[in-house]
């Protein structure tokens, strides 16, 4: 029975970021789920954030891919697979194993991984199996492997909270990781001594939480931690009986350390503050240093991890309570993948496809000829191959790579060219999905069962609490259908997901008992033998798990040194600093996350509320910059580069520093005229990861004028045809739109007419056009449009579509564009949770409400998960002063 099932609830795990949050989900009785975290679950005890909270909002059917298609056609599974498997085949006999390839990502599941890689790998014989996570830790990996000699992270969530110091590099951790961002402020809240540091050239909204925001020149990490080691060494706190004892290569490490000055030219900080961190850093033995992407998408990805545990080897604080480098992973199953081989790169559980003994081992445990013999092709790599014509049939899993992949244009012009595209997915239109031969529907969130591994090695049960839909098929079973039919029958026999999780688990067991030599990290012997019954009811855990079951055991590693390098010790990598290039009069384009959206937001623009918070694709720049280019807020601008453009709305704002522009990665075909920023990335990539650069793309930026400006609100989704600027997204009971107009149309009246034609006000000459089409009681479709600037309230608007209009006055009141007097505009979305705008938020601070508390109880914002917190701080301190006055 699975855990909770008695009182209709399921234990399971959210299935956004690598937090790894429990969630009990439980049918409402009207046809929908209610959610909420799992206050027993280890990594969140109960908190979810904005996104997680949402989740019962994104379980509909519609735009769901319900069965197999074939060239456009619905299809059965068996004749499906056995095509895919023929022409796989087929490419393979002809042209090779490594003409063939599959393209997967971190939302699969563990068991999705171990028999993915276990079919490429071991049975097709080509390492040609990669994954997205490449675009997000893969530098983390690598960074692990050259210091601890396997992909270990060394500490737990427990250590954020034990810290004295936690340092926050290149983690925007309150949109990112927005749960471990709430575990650590309570413990600061809790032990007001503790300090954080955020080092990140953007000041992130995380930097509400910082005692300290060190805006480092982009891509300088590597001088300041190189500097860090030197001040350490100098100033005595390095742990010289660990460094003889555990590790090699201290020396030459500490050769390429740098003097303050140096650190200084090449950060742009401060001398001052870059003392002061040091100074913190070296006096506070109980210090944590977590890095995410900031540090991961980088060209010098590796070596800025490796100078980071550098400083944490020299001093010994690792694996210690509070003590530690910690990797934070993007992808609910970031881990699982590293796990099982999901990069091309590895074999499977924490093995090496170069080391002979290793292949030997995992050879004779699948019980094949067949297994590859050297790396695969990495996710930038790959799809070069694809372009070039080397790789003849491709599977893509669960991912948007025509969004998400640098050059983005040229992947998705790849995947389009390509001889044999198959895509699984849980959504019926991606960028991606377009182009493929065969449409394969897989199990989403709620539907699918396995197990999946956060950023502290904790592995958790998904779980299935709703029937598939369609002809919906686990992701596993459509890989094990196809080793079957490739001829690959006894490796691939499994009926139940627990059996393969079985098997995966005794692979990691496989000659892995420490009395006879085995030392791998990687070890979960104790739940090797579960039965269905036993992996149902299985709680979260912590690896390793040896010998016996000890699920609430916090685990840690290196402590007393025994890394798994040849003799044992753990390598310093010495580490130049790289001397910055400068993008020579363009801007650097830096992308990344929003708070409420996930990926390229199939699922998360499901859930209205996720939308209310930033609907629209954005370039947030200087104030100097957009003073010498002419740009105001909230005008269009044009960034282009590589040959391709996207067109954004400006937000202008100091938190970015002067020739540098943040663009978020998440917006798409679907959602947007021309907002896929990853066209504008070049494929350039760290050289011992190959994660790519996502975060430094050379960019020009040029305001783009439009006649007009107009706005939409509508039950069914607007036509976008002729506009040449729009951004689409759903809200409760229908669409809204931004768009924009090239040129002023000869008639811009009938225009509207025909988008909503019922009730009109036009003024020609002001230059203002806006119409209102009713059905019955109801709004169908609201239009403004501007030759300047329009001001209509977008939330006021938004909400119109759930009003009833049965008086010929209320109907013209929604050609005014905001409400009237009686009724106060809300203003911008800033608590999605709780539905409460900036105005509102104002307002309580304008009655007296000067903390998060007290505005959380005027009106109730900030009070469900906490992610608008310090956005209401900031309101609170912009409001405070006119409160006073
Ligand atoms: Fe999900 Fe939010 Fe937890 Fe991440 S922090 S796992 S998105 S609830």
């Amino acid at each position: 029975m699975k855990e909770g099932a008695e009182r209709g609830e399921t234990r399971t795990t959210c299935p956004y970021c690598g937090v790894g949050c429990g969630v009990i989900a439980k049918p409402d009785g009207s046809g929908g789920t209610a959610i909420e975290g799992d206050a027993e679950h280890p990594a969140n005890f109960g908190r979810l954030c904005s996104k997680g909270s949402a989740l019962g909002e994104t379980l509909g059917l519609d735009d769901r891919l319900l069965y197999p298609e074939v060239n456009g056609e619905r299809s059965t599974w068996d004749d499906t697979l056995d095509l895919v498997a023929a022409r796989f085949s087929s490419a393979i006999t002809e042209h090779g194993p490594d003409s063939v390839a599959f393209y997967v990502s971190g939302q699969i599941l563990t068991e999705d991984y171990y028999v993915a890689n276990k079919l490429m790998k071991g049975f097709i014989g080509s390492g040609n199996i990669d994954t997205n996570s490449r675009l997000c830790m893969a530098s983390s990996v690598a960074g692990h492997r050259r210091a601890f000699g396997t992909d270990t992270v060394p500490g737990c969530y427990e250590d954020l909270e034990l810290a004295d110091v936690v340092v926050l590099v290149g983690s925007n951790l309150l949109w990112c990781h927005p749960v471990l961002y709430q575990r650590i402020a309570a413990a600061k809240a809790e032990r007001p001594h503790m300090k954080v540091v955020l080092i990140d050239p953007r000041r992130t909204k995380t930097a509400d939480l910082a005692d300290m925001h060190l805006a480092i020149a982009p891509d300088s990490d590597t001088a300041l931690f190189n500097g860090l080691l030197a001040h350490l060494a100098r100033d005595g706190v390095t742990d010289q009986a660990y460094i003889d004892e555990h590790t090699s290569g201290f020396e030459a490490a500490l050769a390429e350390g740098l003097d303050i000055g140096d650190v200084a030219r090449a950060t742009g900080l401060d001398r001052s503050d870059i003392l002061a961190f040091y100074k913190l850093w070296s006096g506070t033995p109980k210090v944590v240093t977590c890095y995410s992407q900031g540090v991961n998408q980088s060209a010098g990805g590796t070596d800025k991890v490796n100078t980071i545990l550098n400083c944490h080897l020299a001093t010994g604080r690792i694996g210690k309570p509070g003590a530690g480098p910690f990797s934070l992973t993007g992808q609910p199953n970031a881990m699982g993948g590293r796990e099982t081989g999901g990069l091309a790169n590895m074999l499977a559980a924490h093995m090496d496809l170069e080391n002979p003994t290793h292949h030997d081992r995992v050879s004779r445990f699948w019980e094949t000829e067949n297994l590859a013999t050297k790396p695969g092709l990495k996710a930038v790599d790959m799809f070069q191959a694809v372009a070039d014509g080397r790789i003849k049939a491709i599977w893509i899993m669960g991912t948007n790579p025509a969004v998400s992949m640098p050059d983005a244009a040229a992947v998705e012009a790849a995947i389009a060219a390509c001889p044999f595209v198959v895509v699984s997915d849980v959504v019926s239109e991606t960028d991606t999905l377009r182009h493929a031969h065969v449409k394969l529907p897989a199990l989403a969130w709620g539907e699918k069962d396995g197990t999946v591994t956060n950023s502290e090695r904790r592995v958790s049960r998904q779980r299935a609490f709703m029937p598939p839909p369609g002809d919906a098929k686990a992701d596993w079973w459509q890989l094990a259908q196809m080793g079957r039919r490739m001829g690959f029958d006894a490796g691939f026999n499994w009926e139940h997901t627990s059996q393969v999780f079985a098997e995966y688990a005794a692979l990691t067991a496989f000659e892995n008992d420490e009395t006879q030599g085995g030392r791998r990290d990687l070890h979960l012997g104790a739940v090797a033998d579960l039965d269905e019954a036993a992996y149902n009811a299985l709680p979260p855990f912590q690896w390793p798990q040896r010998a016996s079951f000890e699920p609430s055991q916090q685990t840690r590693f290196f402590a007393n040194g025994e890394f798994y390098t040849p003799n044992r010790r753990a390598r310093f990598i010495a580490v130049k600093s790289p001397i910055l290039e400068s993008h020579r009069g363009q801007f650097r384009l830096n992308t990344g996350r929003i708070r409420d959206q996930w990926h390229t937001m199939t699922r998360t623009t499901k859930a209205p509320r996720l939308n209310a918070h930033l609907a629209e694709p954005y370039c947030e720049m200087h104030p100097a910059d957009a003073a010498a280019l002419g740009v105001a807020d909230a005008d269009l601008v044009r960034l282009s580069g590589r040959g391709q453009t996207v067109t954004v709305r400006a937000l202008v704002s100091d938190d970015v520093q002067a020739g540098e522009v943040f663009v978020p990665m998440h917006w798409n075909d679907q959602f947007a005229s021309s907002a896929r920023v990853d066209v504008l990335v070049p494929p350039v990539t760290d050289p011992v990861s190959g994660q790519p650069a996502l975060k430094s793309a050379p960019v020009q930026l040029a305001k783009t004028d439009m006649a007009c400006h107009g706005f939409a609100v509508s039950r069914e989704r607007p036509s976008t045809d002729g506009l040449a600027y729009w951004a689409v997204t759903p809200i409760e009971g229908g669409w809204r739109m931004e768009f924009a107009l090239q040129d002023e149309p000869s008639s811009p009246g009938s225009l509207l007419a025909d988008m909503a034609e019922g009730l009109a006000a036009n003024d020609e000459a002001r230059g203002f056009w806006r119409g209102a089409k009713f059905e019955a009681d109801e709004l169908h479709t609201a239009v403004w449009l501007a030759r300047g600037p329009l001001e209509v309230s977008r939330n006021w608007a938004a909400a119109l579509l759930k009003e009833t209009f049965s008086d010929t006055q209320s109907r013209w009141r929604v050609l005014a564009g905001r409400p009237a007097a009686d009724a106060p505009d809300v203003g911008a979305i800033i608590c999605s949770c709780m539905g409460v705008g900036s105005m509102q938020i104002a307002d309580a601070v304008a009655n007296g409400a000067f903390t998060l508390d007290a505005v959380g109880s005027a009106c109730g914002a900030g009070t469900n998960c906490g992610s608008c917190r310090a956005e209401i701080g900031e309101i609170i301190s912009a409001n405070q002063l006119i409160a006073a006055e």
